[in-house]
């Protein structure tokens, strides 16, 4: 189902419980919504109000993926940029890794198996992003 986006503070600001297998409707939900946006490459739960550690988004063809759980396990080669939120009026400078190492869980036959891997440019950045609404952590 396609969501509002929340832009309250006290929902986005709080760090995001665990999500579990349990989780997969608003993982699905997170896709629709992600999917419906215009010029949105990724989205927290929380920014559906949902405080679970689950996120989408877009890679370089524009298809979505799920990463329950993510956490940043490795940064390389940081670098100064400016991002827009989608529950965030203004632009905001953040420092963010050219690489990065992410460990997350991937829902699997009803099941979250675990999964490490790299990302590089535009989507490593996107998925920092996400990371940080995760903790609760805004731009
Ligand atoms: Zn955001």
């Amino acid at each position: 189902m396609i969501k509002e986006i929340v832009k309250d503070e006290a929902i986005l600001s709080q760090a995001c419980e665990k999500a579990t297998a349990d989780d997969a409707s608003v993982a699905q939900d997170l896709v629709e919504t992600l999917v419906s946006l215009e010029d949105a490459a990724g989205l927290a739960a929380n920014q559906i109000g949902e405080t679970k550690a689950v996120v989408a988004y877009l890679d370089d063809d524009d298809n979505p993926h799920v990463m329950y759980n993510p956490v940043l396990k490795q940064g390389l080669a940081p670098f100064k940029a400016v991002e827009a939120c989608l529950s965030r009026e203004e632009e905001k400078k953040v420092t963010r890794f050219a690489r990065i190492q992410v460990a997350y869980q991937e829902l699997v036959d009803g099941e979250l198996v675990e999964r490490k891997r790299k990302f590089e440019g535009w989507t490593a950045q996107v998925i920092q992003h996400l990371i940080d609404h995760c903790k609760g952590k805004l731009i």
